[in-house]
């Protein structure tokens, strides 16, 4: 399958969860995606990705929002917010039903963490596959009255998808391997989607054109790929950029209140002088780049 053809202007986009306030490392990857945009007069897109009913709360998205134009950032159209787009989530998921590319999961995380074959993958225990085989009348049975994800039938979805690969600024064409990831969730049992689903189905709506984000999403990018292929979307430009790490070498999370964007303002820090040095790479005191 080919990617339909992107439009001319780069659209580019930020795209964090508000389970937290934002660190540096946000701020310094929505600069680059911002300069990425404006440097083609193209537009630079906010979106909230907010489907975590437990983890995102309202005061991080006006937090997200302050911060960010604290920091200089200013964005093109209205901000996307994914609790808004469930229908759109649902229609995608329907589809991979129909493409009989999806199926109902039953199991609990202490069932996937007690399965002794389960191998570790990037977001942690791959699904052993536990409820691929169930027969149609268990399922049926089950769904009535057990709560219950959806995930994809990797092995059949890459095998209908055929070879694929996206385009990476950094490293050229790459190709996908999403069978590394095994089944994934596409819905998740409190949500009618899954991060990867959302993400993929919005990058496509948004117009986005190329995507830059962290490293830790790189073995994302080969299943979002498998799904524009699945879904007929285009496929954007992926770069990768490094992570920030902290004086003890692990990387900056929203749990580390000391780096956070809105700590350096309490904290006097000039705004312009900040962005200035994140453009140049220069972090603050214990803050660096985590080796690639
Ligand atoms: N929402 C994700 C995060 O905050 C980023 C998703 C993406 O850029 O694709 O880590």
């Amino acid at each position: 399958m080919t990617p339909h053809p992107l439009p001319q202007h780069m659209v580019t986009r930020f795209a964090p969860s508000p389970t937290g306030r934002l660190h540096v490392g946000h701020g310094w990857s929505a600069l680059m995606a911002m300069d990425m945009a404006r440097a083609d007069s193209g537009a630079f897109r906010l979106r909230i990705e907010d489907i975590d009913g437990t983890r995102s709360r309202p005061e991080h998205v006006e937090a997200i929002i302050e911060d960010l134009r604290w920091l200089g950032i200013g964005w093109d159209g209205d901000v996307v917010f994914q609790s808004q787009r469930l229908g759109d989530y649902e229609a995608a998921l329907d589809r991979l039903k129909a493409m009989d590319l999806a199926y109902p999961c039953f199991c609990t995380r202490a069932d996937i963490a007690a399965s002794a074959t389960a191998p570790h993958g990037s977001e942690g225990p791959v699904y052993p596959g536990t409820c691929r085989g169930l027969r149609a009348d268990e399922r049926e049975r089950r769904m009535t009255r057990e709560p219950h994800a959806w995930r994809i039938d990797m092995g059949r979805a890459v095998s209908m998808a055929g070879p694929l690969s996206w385009q990476d600024a950094d490293h050229g064409t790459v190709s996908a391997n999403p069978l590394l990831a095994g089944d994934v969730v596409l819905a998740r049992k409190d949500a009618p989607t899954s991060y990867h689903l959302a993400c993929t189905l919005d990058d496509a709506a948004m117009g986005v054109t190329h995507v830059l984000r962290g490293e830790d999403l790189r073995a994302a990018t080969h299943i979002h790929r498998l799904l524009q292929a699945l879904l007929d979307l285009s496929s954007p430009l992926y770069r990768h950029h490094p992570l920030l790490v902290g004086p003890d070498g692990r990387r900056l999370a929203k749990r580390d209140g000391s780096i956070a964007l809105a700590d350096l303002r309490a904290q006097g820090i000039a705004p312009t002088q900040l962005a200035d040095d994140l453009r140049a790479r220069r972090f603050p005191v214990g803050i660096r780049l985590a080796q690639a």
